[in-house]
């Protein structure tokens, strides 16, 4: 592309300005920084060329910059500024990438469908009465309306898949480890990973070049080669097994959904992919294993936003113990005091080792049946979800309904392996039915080998939804 990176940012700019008061997907904009990186990067383009040059990234607004504000999509943090970037802002900087948003998302990307924000509710583009999935909503949307080409979001469990079916676009999951956190505010540790989100594998795969690598700040991140992943996608891979996992087709499954993916199982046949039946037995217990473990980490996480150190304070405390806990209750909404207090419990002497150590043994289940799989075929194929996107309210009194909405996702984080959501068809609707494929640790290549195939032989990935940048 010739466009210098001045005209880039400008259009991803005046794309938000002119789509987003329908879309709501941005909390705000970072017109100056952004202007100005790009008047730099036209004086000075870094060599050798880079293939984010001057490109425009919206980014979950649970990560940190020191541009703009890092809300976390909460009263809590609603004007706190970060004294730091985040490892993957400076990796995306350093490579000539333009941060021009900092998107919405479900308040400390805890739910499913954005609609926890503080702020407002972000909107499906394909339908503006429904949900975009959550809880990186926002950035979602932002590729998914054309208005940027890439954003960041974050998954603790299903956070960009989910949506990424929803809307439409492609998203993935990198291995535990894969992409350092550094800069991520921490909802539940040993989950948490950030993930790269494009139109398509070929620039989900250029991004994730960038950002992926080991970082000292991070000990969780692993020191494996990152190799170039976007050189690879066309690389011959022998015939691929993939293994599609009963327990994903039962009940609950939407019949729409249900035939789009059997299409796209076809699909992979008919490419000269060897596909067939695997099971994965414990995944009944995903949901309750998961919410156990992400509502314990939660409530030791969100324990330091007191009043003292970050963001938001209680106007006229009595005393101190009041200070605390006035300024948590005016700074969290319910879903997040919600997850605290299950949290608590769950850590709570007496109950640890009924929910908390239990849910970790189950945790180990979990992984030891894709470990399993895994002896058997290359990527395990799913729905991403098991519905198209709902309407907006639909599931907000529920949240129970709500957490059932990453069933199939939520496996992927507990045993710490990549996974990846592709567009996959459309329900009668129109609404995007997105593709899950899962691999073994590290082996995102794979993944997005196998995504880039099938968005060579279809163009689900291509199609625009109604509201949409030109
Ligand atoms: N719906 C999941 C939750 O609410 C998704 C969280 C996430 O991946 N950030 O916990």
């Amino acid at each position: 592309m010739s466009a210098t990176a001045v005209e880039r940012v400008s259009l991803a700019l005046r794309r938000i300005r002119e789509h987003d008061a329908m879309l709501k997907c941005v909390i705000h904009t970072l017109d100056e920084s952004a202007t100005q990186r790009a008047r730099l990067l036209d004086t000075a383009p870094p060599t050798p060329a880079s293939p984010l040059f001057g490109a425009p990234v919206a980014v979950k607004d649970n990560i940190c910059t020191t541009d703009g504000l890092t809300t976390c999509g909460s009263k809590i943090l609603a004007n706190f500024k970060s004294p730091y970037d985040a490892h993957v802002i400076e990796r995306l900087r350093d490579a000539g990438a333009v941060i021009v948003a900092k998107t919405n998302l479900d308040e400390f990307a805890m739910g499913s469908s954005t609609e926890n924000s503080a702020f407002f509710s972000t909107r499906n583009p394909w339908d503006p009465e429904r949900v975009p999935g959550g809880s990186s909503g926002g950035s979602i949307v932002a590729v998914a309306a054309r208005l940027v080409p890439y954003a960041l979001g974050s998954e603790t469990g299903g956070s960009i898949r989910q949506p990424a079916s929803f809307c439409g676009v492609t998203g993935l999951k990198p291995t535990y480890g894969r992409v350092s956190r550094f800069g991520l505010v921490a909802f539940a540790s040993s989950l948490d990973q950030i993930g790269p989100v494009a139109v398509d594998a070929r620039g989900v795969a250029r991004l994730l070049r960038i950002i992926a690598g080991r970082d000292p700040r991070d000990s969780t991140s692993v020191d494996e080669p990152v190799p170039d992943y976007e050189a690879m996608l066309d690389e011959p891979t022998g015939k691929l097994r993939i293994g599609y996992a009963k327990e994903y087709f039962g009940e609950g499954l939407h019949p729409e959904t249900r035939r789009v993916v059997e299409a796209a199982m076809e699909m992979y046949r008919k490419l000269g992919a060897e596909v067939f039946e695997i099971s994965l037995p414990h995944s009944a217990y995903t949901i309750a294993c998961y919410y156990l473990i992400c509502t314990a980490e939660a409530s030791s996480n969100l324990a330091r936003f007191d009043g003292v150190r970050y963001g938001h304070r209680t106007a006229e405390p009595a005393d101190y113990i009041d200070m605390y806990s006035a300024t948590r209750d005016e700074g969290f909404g319910s879903e997040v005091k919600r997850r605290i207090m299950l949290g608590t419990y769950a850590l709570s002497s007496g109950y640890y080792d009924a929910y908390y150590l239990k849910a970790l043994k189950v945790r180990t289940l979990i992984k030891n049946d894709f470990l399993e799989a895994f002896k058997k075929c290359d990527v395990i194929l799913s729905p991403t979800t098991p519905t198209p996107a709902f309407k907006l309210g639909e599931k907000s009194d529920n949240p129970l309904e709500m957490y059932l909405a990453d069933i199939y996702n939520c496996a992927a984080n507990l045993a710490g392996i990549p996974a990846i959501s592709i567009p996959c068809g459309f329900t009668d609707a129109g609404l995007p039915v997105g593709l899950q494929l899962m691999a073994p640790h590290f082996a995102e290549a794979r993944l997005l080998q196998a995504a880039h195939a099938y968005q060579q032989a279809t163009d689900f990935h291509a199609r625009r939804p109604p509201i949409c940048a030109e």
